[in-house]
């Protein structure tokens, strides 16, 4: 008995130093591994600086499966793979991140942005979507919300676009009321096409409110008011429209002018034209005082009014509008001589995108090239 309880009294002492012998070897161990994971992560680096992507992602992926802690190294690699169109991998790396229950509220916030952005590449809007919502109240959200924003754009759904406006009016992004009428104007398109007129009415009338110094809502409105028969109305909307928007007047001009002849404003409609033409000659201001005073004093030569316009600058479509009404010595000629002149003149009558240089022969909102909105300026190619 005396025997055993020696060899126990013995063996403890033994085992806790066997014990703190192992523990030791463990963190030996683990010193050498952490040792071995900067190399990884240097190696990584150096590829990605040689530009070596593929042998980068190798090494960053080694220094994870090292150290599966490490944060940095899975954004870095989710990037990688993200920029290089492995979007799948992308979103397994930041999913896997997300999933942490170590990782701090930024880092977090960081991973679910990375996430978003994985989608959004990969052109999964509705994921994308999912994901940009969650940042809401993170000093993500403004970025998170011209996201949301241009994918309702790219959806065509106005009102969803229209949301996402207002949310990003009230907060310090800027002022979106321009894009918000834009928004409300294509569902009043919409309303107008399901036959709605009453909603379309609503709606246009709200754009207005919101951006009293848009040109569109009150053009479009004034084509509604045409169109039910009410010339008087459409007229007040688009003298209204020309006082809110004068950079607009080219644009507003013809339809301007179909309105006061058929409301019988036409002589006060021209003398608002001419003193806007007064102060910013334009092609098309000058084509609606030319349709104006043609029908005020019919039989009158009215052409008079290119030549006028020519004095003030040259103008090959102006040149072409005057020579169409005049008699040529060799008459029999004159159809060919004005074909040609017609067909050099199509290219000047273009509207330009300014932002990317998109060229159309109709005025557009927003471009179909870069899809900006309000990028046309209202003058034709020849004028700019
Ligand atoms: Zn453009």
């Amino acid at each position: 008995m005396t025997l055993d309880l020696s060899w126990i009294l013995l063996g403890l002492p033994a085992a806790f130093v066997l014990g703190w012998l192992a523990s030791r070897l463990d963190l030996r161990q683990l010193r050498i591994e952490n040792r071995r994971n900067p190399k990884a992560y240097f190696r990584g680096l150096n590829h990605l600086l040689n530009e070596q992507q593929d042998q980068a992602i190798d090494a960053f992926i080694e220094a994870v499966q090292n150290d599966p802690d490490t944060s940095e190294l899975h954004f870095a690699l989710g990037n990688l793979f993200r920029r290089r169109g492995e979007y799948e991998r992308a979103v397994r790396v930041h999913e896997h991140l997300l999933s942490r229950a170590d990782l701090s509220e930024a880092d977090r916030q960081r991973a679910q942005h990375a996430l978003a952005l994985d989608y959004l590449k990969a052109g999964l809007l509705d994921r994308a979507d999912e994901a940009l919502l969650k940042l809401e109240g993170t000093p993500y959200q403004t970025q998170a919300r011209l996201a949301r924003l241009a994918n309702a754009e790219r959806a065509r759904d106005w009102a969803q676009a229209a949301q996402i406006a207002r949310q990003l009016d009230q907060t310090e992004a800027g002022s979106f009321s321009a894009r918000l009428a834009h928004y409300l104007c294509e569902q009043a398109a919409e309303a107008v096409r399901r036959a709605d007129l009453a909603q379309a009415h609503e709606l246009l009338q709200q754009a207005i409110a919101t951006s009293p110094e848009s040109p569109r809502p009150r053009l479009e409105l004034a084509r509604l008011q045409t169109q039910q028969g009410r010339p008087e109305v459409a007229c007040a909307t688009l003298e209204a429209a020309l006082a809110a928007a004068p950079a607009a007047t080219p644009l507003i001009a013809q339809q301007l002018a179909s309105a006061a002849l058929a409301c019988g404003r036409a002589a006060a409609v021209l003398a608002r034209l001419q003193e806007a033409y007064a102060q910013q000659p334009s092609l098309d201001v000058l084509d609606a005082i030319v349709t104006l005073d043609a029908a005020l004093q019919s039989g009158a030569d009215s052409r008079g009014w290119y030549v006028r316009h020519l004095e003030r600058e040259p103008s090959l479509v102006a040149a072409a509008r005057w020579i169409a009404g005049e008699k040529l010595e060799h008459e029999q000629f004159h159809p060919l001589v004005q074909r040609a002149l017609e067909h050099a003149v199509r290219p000047l009558l273009r509207y330009r995108c300014a932002a990317c240089g998109f060229e159309a022969k109709q005025h557009f909102w927003q471009c179909p090239g870069c899809q900006a909105w309000d990028s046309y300026p209202a003058r034709r190619v020849e004028e700019l």
